[in-house]
Formats: C-alpha cells, structure tokens, sequence
C-alpha cells in the first residue's frame, strides 16, 4: 500500500475528499474514501485517509496535514469558498477575461486563502498563463499540478505545451509521450 511521504496541505475537510476523488490509480480508475482516522500530535494532527481505487480495488493511504483548521469550527466549510472562487475563474476564462482568472485561481492555490495541493487550481492557472504568453510561468504552474496528480493525460499535455512554447524541446517531448501512454492504458 502506497502512502505519501509528507503529509498533504489541506485547508478544510471538504478539500481532503476532492484531494482524494481526483487521484488516479495505476490502472486508470479513482479513489474513493474508505475512512479516516485522526493522527499526529495534539499541536500537529494530521489526518490519515484509506482510499480504494472504484475500479481495480487497490488500497492507497493519503496523509494531510490539517492543522489549519483543526478544531476551528469556523473553517470547516472553507471549501466552499475555494470552490465558488474557481467557479468564477472558469467564468472569467469563458468571458474571454485573463486577467480576472489569473487573480481568482492564485487565491484558489494560495496557501492560506486557498487549497495549494489542488492540482486543478493550478493547471488552469498554466493554461490562463499559457494564453497570455507567459509560458515559463505556465511551466511553473502545470509542474505542481503534475506533481499532485501524475497520472492525468491531460496535464502532461498541456505542460508540453507550456515547455515547447518555452523552448524545452525535449522535455516537451517527454510529457507528450506521457500523455499519450497515459491516455492509452486508461482508454
Ligand atoms: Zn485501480
């Protein structure tokens, strides 16, 4: 069983379960929740998560650190904000506005404000970067976002994008076999 070497950021419960509903495992399928079982110190819970893949049944364990909000009430629903707030970024994306994206997904992977391991904050905001020209800091952002959800065909596809308009031939090239090797084992 797998599980991750230092424990992920979360900001809010609500976050734990996307975090985990958008990892994929090796064959292709998602995980789901199982349970959850506090751990950690009183001055540094964290929060371990048993996850099942809904298609092979493979077992994965994610460990967060939730010592953000731990016990403050008043923060538990904070999801919902990050989530209206990447609502209105893809709004902005569909109104033709940049600009106003850009702004609203930094809060959404900011690292207090927002959610910073949510991997889809930061691949929209490579592709918002990408659009307005500024390719190595679309390099940056596709990069968290691979690194959160290695298996995602279509972050390693735009990350290509984003280093070839970089000048990164050959790791452009690397990321675009990815995606293709990807997208044809999990079909
Ligand atoms: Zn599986």
């Amino acid at each position: 069983m797998k599980s991750s070497l230092s424990p992920i950021p979360a900001n809010s419960p609500g976050f734990e379960f996307v975090y985990v509903a958008n990892q994929r495992c090796e064959c292709g399928g998602y995980f789901a929740t199982v349970n959850q079982s506090l751990q950690g110190s009183p001055t540094h819970p964290t929060e371990r998560v048993l996850a099942r893949c809904e298609a092979c049944g493979a077992e994965r364990a994610f460990v967060f650190d939730i010592s953000s909000f731990f016990g403050k009430f008043e923060r538990y629903d904070r999801f919902q904000q990050t989530e209206d707030t990447f609502r209105r970024a893809m709004a902005a994306l569909r109104a033709g506005k940049p600009a106003e994206a850009e702004a609203a997904l930094r809060e959404v992977v900011d690292p207090e404000k927002g959610e910073p391991a949510f991997a889809w904050g930061h691949y929209h905001l490579g592709r918002v970067l990408l659009m307005q020209g500024r390719a190595k800091e679309a390099v940056a952002a596709l990069e968290r976002a691979v690194a959160i959800q290695p298996l995602e065909p279509d972050i390693h596809r735009v990350l290509a994008r984003a280093l070839q308009a970089a000048g990164q031939k050959e790791r452009a090239q690397r990321h675009l076999q990815r995606a293709e090797e990807l997208k044809a084992r999990f079909g």
